[in-house]
């Protein structure tokens, strides 16, 4: 089994501002910054054992983005590469998602976001980067979905969340000693703002009082499962004066791959 991580420059489905689509040129940059070097903390290294780079899905608007997506993800699942997306706002993962499901029918999604990302639509929307959790679970895609960190669920949302049968660890009641275990393959779907603005401050919302970089890292440390794909979303270069949310979304690409290793 081999790693391949694929750039999905895509933010038009942003609510709110724009900038995400920047990221992937920045998040690789700073995985291969001389600053620090390629081993994950639990002994993988990146430079023995490289990671595929299948570049970045050419921008097209609206529809024809969502085909494009769907080829680029196909081809690289029928190479039988485990891959990691970097968005792109969150709306990515409905398109990617919908493809790794008819590869693996019993797939189940572990979801870190401020946000449920569950409305019905949003601003009129369907397709909003508030939405991609509707879609998936309408749809049947996953047998579990699983959040951990939210701390923004709506009247609304929290309906959705009953319909859908999410499993949700709110932020509120989140405990350092978090231990999940899947007995499906796991798609991991890892949005920056769930961690705090303090640790990443590079994001369109900043949502106080969320995970340390520490304690995201720990459940993916932690985690049972066997992770056959990720995406690391929301980064928006826009909000990152000092760079360091670059840095925290390539060590979050590092430790997740290490994890599909
Ligand atoms: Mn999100
Ligand atoms: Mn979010």
């Amino acid at each position: 089994m081999q790693l391949a991580l694929i750039g999905i420059p895509w933010d038009e489905n942003s609510s709110f501002m724009r900038g995400p689509a920047e990221a992937p040129p920045l998040i690789r940059a700073a995985f291969a910054s001389e600053s620090a070097n390629l081993w994950s903390e639990t002994g993988i290294g990146f430079g023995a054992t490289p990671i595929f780079d299948a570049g970045d899905v050419e921008a097209a608007p609206g529809v024809a983005m969502i085909s494009r997506i769907a080829e680029s993800i196909g081809a690289l699942l029928d190479r039988d590469y485990h891959l990691i997306a970097l968005g792109g706002d969150h709306a990515i993962t409905y398109p990617v998602v919908k493809v790794f499901a008819k590869k693996y029918p019993r797939l189940s999604i572990l979801h870190f976001d401020a946000h449920p990302d569950i409305y019905d639509e949003f601003q009129g929307n369907r397709y909003s980067h508030a939405c991609p959790f509707a879609r998936i679970m309408e749809e049947g895609l996953v047998e579990r979905l699983v959040q951990v960190g939210i701390r923004t669920a709506t009247d609304h949302q929290r309906e959705q969340i009953k319909r859908f049968g999410v499993e949700v660890v709110e932020m509120k009641d989140f405990h350092d000693d978090l231990r999940l275990e899947f007995d499906t393959p796991v798609y991991i779907s890892f949005d920056i703002d769930v961690l705090d603005p303090a640790f990443a401050p590079g994001v369109s919302h900043r949502e106080p009082g969320g995970l340390s970089t520490r304690q995201a890292l720990n459940v993916i440390q932690r985690l049972k499962a066997d992770v056959v794909g990720a995406d690391v979303v929301e980064f928006n270069p826009r909000m990152d004066s000092t760079g360091v949310t670059a840095m925290v979304c390539a060590k979050l690409l590092k430790e997740i791959a290490a994890k599909m290793l």
